[in-house]
């Protein structure tokens, strides 16, 4: 098979749909890697390890769209890459079409199989494709929220491990999902003092059990939250409720109970955040200032660390990419039911029910 992997075009976006190490393993496996000029720059890779690899440098998008049995990619293609897909050609990617009726429509017209990373499954009820970008965000969150408790940032000017004599941070996370655990961890490795909350008393026994030495956990009510909030210098958002938009747990006036300079790092954003006052920021103006408490609200958080996200990103495709490729994605998505849940769209139909129900189209 013929696998293309164009450069990201979406703004603000480093990732790159293919790592050298993947290429090589599809080389390995008898195909064709085609990759677009430069598609590694942003995360580190050069075209010279591409090559290495066993990969074929490719001058322009336009050929790999026109050439490619198989497209990956990082993010949901662009307006001109869609109208590039062609109805034999198979797109691996991130879609996230609920929202995005266009785009959805510009699928459906082109005839192209799309199998949408977020909706592959796991035996544990997971989403292994989604997986790798939460335990970014949630361990780059104590990092930036750290960045943004220094006075010169507006923050508190307090440091996450204090020092001998000094207390450290008091740091609240709320939900110990897979962002909320992986937060939790670097900010207790930061030496602060650590609460997590959770609605799921199997998630706090599982958190307990594992980390009980590292970190606190508590059951998430509204008071038991405002509380450990009121005391916090640094507050972490990591609630889901899946397929719906983040729960509000800290209102407008509730916000002003905490301490001046405490920040707020909430990485549920890209729900809609889970304070009344979240809206989202850019890696180039990360932070501001409600109430003088500061937030940070970035909703691509996995961008600022692109190689990591890369490689991460590529860990967890790479074994769906090679089953597919391998097998074609009729006989990969047979073989695989998880797999087969990433399937969001084929041959001018959506064939993902969550999607249909939200933009109202028969599946
Ligand atoms: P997850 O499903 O693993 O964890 C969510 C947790 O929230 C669960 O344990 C759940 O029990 C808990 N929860 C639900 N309601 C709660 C409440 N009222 N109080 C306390 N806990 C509650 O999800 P995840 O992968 O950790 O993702 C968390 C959020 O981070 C999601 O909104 C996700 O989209 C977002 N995210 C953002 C970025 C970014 O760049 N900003 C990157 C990755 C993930």
């Amino acid at each position: 098979m013929k696998i293309g992997c164009p450069t990201e075009i979406k703004p603000q976006e480093f990732r790159v749909g293919m790592t050298p190490d993947a290429a090589r393993e599809a080389v390995n496996h008898g195909h064709q890697v085609l990759i677009q000029k430069d598609a590694g720059m942003g995360s580190g890779f050069s075209d010279e390890d591409y090559t290495t690899a066993g990969a074929h440098i490719i001058a322009t998008a336009e050929e790999i769209f026109a050439t490619a049995d198989m497209i990956v990619k990082v993010k949901e293609p662009q307006a001109v890459e869609r109208k590039m897909l062609r109805p034999d050609q198979l797109l691996f990617t991130y879609l996230h079409l609920a929202p995005d009726p266009e785009q959805t429509h510009d699928l459906l017209e082109s005839g192209c199989t799309a199998i949408a990373y977020e909706t592959v499954t796991d035996d544990r009820g997971g989403l292994p494709l989604l997986a790798p970008m939460s335990e970014v965000a949630g361990r780059l969150a104590p990092q930036v929220g750290a960045w943004t408790l220094q006075k010169a940032n507006g923050g508190r000017g307090v440091l996450m491990g204090g020092v001998p004599g000094v207390a450290p941070a008091k740091v609240v996370v709320i939900g110990g999902g897979v962002v909320g655990t992986h937060a939790a961890k670097i900010a207790a490795g930061m030496g602060a003092d650590v609460t997590v909350l959770d609605r799921s008393l199997n998630r706090l026994k599982y958190l307990d059990d594992v980390f009980g030495r590292d970190f606190k956990n508590q059951y998430s009510t509204a008071g038991a939250t405002l509380d450990l909030v009121r005391q916090a210098d640094m507050v972490i958002g990591a609630v889901l409720i899946p397929g719906a938009a983040a729960p509000k747990l800290i209102s407008r006036a509730q916000l002003s109970e905490m301490k001046p300079g405490a920040a707020i790092v909430d990485v549920a954003i890209d729900q809609g955040g889970c304070f009344e006052t979240s809206k989202a920021t850019t890696h180039g103006d990360p932070i501001y200032n409600v109430d003088g408490v500061m937030h940070y609200c970035v909703a691509n958080m996995p961008g600022a660390v692109a190689r990591t996200s890369t490689i991460a990103l590529g860990n967890a495709t790479m074994p769906f990419m090679l089953a597919l490729a391998d097998k074609g994605w009729r006989q990969a998505c047979a073989d695989d039911a998880h797999l087969l849940n990433g399937l969001n769209v084929h041959a001018g139909q959506l064939t993902y029910y969550a999607v249909g129900k939200a933009l109202g189209i028969d599946v």
